[in-house]
């Protein structure tokens, strides 16, 4: 139960993200949502979600290469939510390319958007969290935070990292009653991996099994993808009382995928 609590969920205008936003405020928690996208979109989605839940439900649109824009989403959190105890830093983006055609500015912006951008919500977050004494810091890494895919160089150097990131805040922060993890989904069905099937298919020739299991899920043990659902319990049993002594860890949800 997380009456009483409000959290930060960053890029949670799709996917994973709103997912953990819907379990989290299902279970009574307030809800700032951030992301990019359509504002009649996300308006819905925000609406939605708070008369579905009953709870406060807040938008505000920080871009996660900005490091201003990102400490104004944890003081608009303060202000509009009274606190922040609980931290989901989700927002993520990808590139696919060999090493030496890497662009410069995509290897920059996923560095900046899935690593560097955790440090300064963190940095922003741990002021409220260290006076309470309480807190839970949820960073959303990827099997690509233990093991490394081929062309996705610049992924796995950020979630490496934020892996890394998320250790070390542990240790700083383990006797302030507040708790630091990494999720690390593999291959999870969202609409940005559902909407590169079609053209896969007509890529390859394949058809939407072939892909799915041939291309997407070669990694996966299970061949199934992970739902948004079963990341956002995880997120949830890390908020709860009885995950107190979890922290500094990566909970890998991967089908197998690492054990390979
Ligand atoms: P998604 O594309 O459905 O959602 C990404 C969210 O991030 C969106 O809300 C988007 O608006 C937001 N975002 C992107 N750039 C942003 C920016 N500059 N500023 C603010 N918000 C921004 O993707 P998803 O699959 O839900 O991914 C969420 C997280 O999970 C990412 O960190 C991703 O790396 C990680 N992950 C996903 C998978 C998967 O298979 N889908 C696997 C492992 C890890």
């Amino acid at each position: 139960n997380l009456q009483g609590k409000s959290a930060v969920i960053t890029g949670s205008t799709s996917g994973i993200g709103l997912a953990i936003a819907k379990a989290l405020a299902a279970q009574g928690c307030d809800i700032m949502l951030n992301g990019l996208g359509d504002a009649g979109e996300i308006e819905q989605i925000r609406s939605g979600l708070e008369k579905e839940s009953g709870r406060k439900v807040l938008y505000n649109g920080a871009n996660m290469m900005k490091p201003d824009e990102i400490a104004g989403l944890v003081k608009a959190a303060e202000t509009g939510l009274g606190k922040v105890d609980i931290l989901v830093s989700n927002a993520g983006i990808q590139h696919v390319s060999p090493v030496e055609d890497f662009p410069i500015d995509k290897w920059d912006a996923i560095i900046a958007i899935n690593m560097t951008a955790t440090f300064h919500l963190v940095r922003a977050a741990v002021p409220g969290m260290k006076a309470r004494k309480s807190g839970r810091i949820i960073n959303m890494a990827s099997a690509h935070s233990l093991v490394a895919s081929p062309f996705k160089s610049a992924y796995v150097s950020a979630k490496h990292g934020l892996l890394g990131f998320t250790k070390t805040i542990a240790l700083e922060l383990a006797t302030f009653g507040i708790t630091a993890n990494c999720i690390s989904p593999g291959y999870v069905w969202t609409p940005l991996v559902e909407k590169q099937i079609p053209d896969t298919m007509k890529a390859r020739g394949m058809t939407k099994e072939q892909v799915m299991n041939d291309v997407l899920l070669a990694a996966q043990p299970t061949k199934q993808f992970v739902q948004t659902e079963e990341i956002a319990a995880m997120a949830l049993y890390l908020c709860s009382d009885m995950a107190k002594n979890i922290t500094g860890a990566n909970m890998v949800v991967d089908g197998g995928w690492t054990a390979a």
